[in-house]
């Protein structure tokens, strides 16, 4: 990594806490992006990281990229993530998190966790002991509970807007859909896909999550290696990043791109080939926004509404919108947009935010 201050001035960040306790062994990276918007949320990563620059790195990508997601989703929060450095399945927890989550209310309100690779609820339920600064909690401590439903609520909105462009009509029904990944996001949206009389091809390289949509809602299973090639109308990527590389995008028939998966594309260049085929692509932290869209609706306005969350959830049409409108406008692929717009969203806003009613010399 180059000078961490020349990183940090490079993409504008904030603050970088590193927290310490050798009693619990704790080893955290807390990182706040921007806060232009609103509080810094992010998810807190655990992971064995072969160094700590690594980890830092780490947190430093994913708290920027949590600033894009909220701004594009037109939600007032900002970017942050914090990385437990450590092995994700050790047993004894609860000193651990709780120390966490001491750290985090120090903070004062200008970072928020929640679960993300590695953490469980259980170790959201021991931050919340000691800190109100965390979402993705269950509905018993008052949050919004299992969020993939609404993730691919959010993707099939994304889907909808996108089939409106390419094919003139928003209406799903009798499009052919091929899922790549039937965990928690893939079978609720294989689910709510048959709900809306898709035609549904899922894989996942876990056989028997193949077989259950199979039974449950008549997905046709497939060898997770012919997902890429299959004729259909949607390829909707639910399982790794990445999988948008120059030996998978040749295969593609589809027209449209359109998944929950994080980082999709390898490199940005693979969203410049996508439309050079002519292949519509929804960039991923617009069209998965959904979750966490949800669960953070209840921030500042005292509890949570599903009605009101799913509405908001139901507006990632309108923004998948709004990117293709800049994408033929600007001339730019449909990757470069969203980051366009949420820049943009940031810029607008923080001109609001300089009629401040606090203005101490
Ligand atoms: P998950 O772990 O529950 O499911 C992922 C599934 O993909 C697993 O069943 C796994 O066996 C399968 N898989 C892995 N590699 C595969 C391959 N090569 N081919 C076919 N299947 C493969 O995860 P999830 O919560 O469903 O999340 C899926 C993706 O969406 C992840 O990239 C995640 O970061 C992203 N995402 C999830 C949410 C959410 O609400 N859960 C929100 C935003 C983004």
């Amino acid at each position: 990594m180059e000078g961490i201050f020349d990183y940090l001035a490079k993409y504008d960040y904030e603050n970088v806490f590193l927290c310490q306790d050798r009693a619990v062994g704790l080893k955290a990276v807390i990182v706040i992006h921007d806060t232009t918007l609103g509080p810094a949320t992010g998810g807190c990563r655990m992971w064995t990281y072969d160094s700590d620059w690594e980890a830092i790195e780490d947190a430093l990508r994913l708290a920027r990229g949590m600033t894009y997601k909220y701004a594009a989703a037109g939600v007032n929060l900002g970017g942050g993530k914090a990385v437990v450095i450590g092995d994700p399945k050790r047993r004894d927890r609860e000193a651990l998190f709780r120390t966490l989550g001491r750290f985090i209310d120090r903070l004062g309100g200008k970072y928020y966790t929640g679960e993300d690779v590695g953490t469980t609820l259980e170790d959201m339920e021991y931050i919340r002991m000691e800190t109100e600064h965390v979402v993705t909690l269950p509905t018993y401590l008052g949050g919004a509970g299992p969020i993939s439903p609404m993730t691919a609520f959010g993707v099939i909105q994304a889907m909808r807007a996108c089939c409106n462009e390419v094919y003139g009509s928003d209406e799903l029904r009798g499009k052919r859909v091929a899922v790549q990944g039937l965990g928690a996001v893939g079978y609720e949206l294989a689910k709510q896909l048959a709900e809306l009389e898709v035609r549904v091809w899922g894989t996942d390289i876990d056989g028997e999550k193949g077989e259950r949509v199979r039974g449950e809602f008549g997905v046709t299973s497939v060898d997770p290696k012919g997902i890429y090639g299959l004729e259909c109308e949607i390829f909707a990527p639910c399982a790794l990043g990445g999988i948008i590389n120059d030996e998978t995008i040749p295969q593609l028939k589809c027209k449209i791109v359109c998944g929950s998966a994080n980082n999709q594309l390898l490199e940005e260049r693979h969203g410049d080939l996508l439309a050079q085929r002519g292949i519509l692509y929804g960039p991923d932290y617009i069209v998965n926004a959904g979750g966490t869209i949800y669960d953070t609706d209840r921030l500042g306005v005292g509890g949570v509404s599903h009605e009101r969350g799913r509405a908001k959830v139901a507006r990632i049409y309108q923004t998948m919108e709004k990117i293709i409108e800049i994408s033929k406008g600007d001339g730019i692929p449909t990757h470069k947009a969203a980051d366009r717009m949420a820049e943009e969203r940031i810029r607008a806003i923080s001109e609001v935010k300089k009629y401040a009613d606090d203005l101490r010399p």
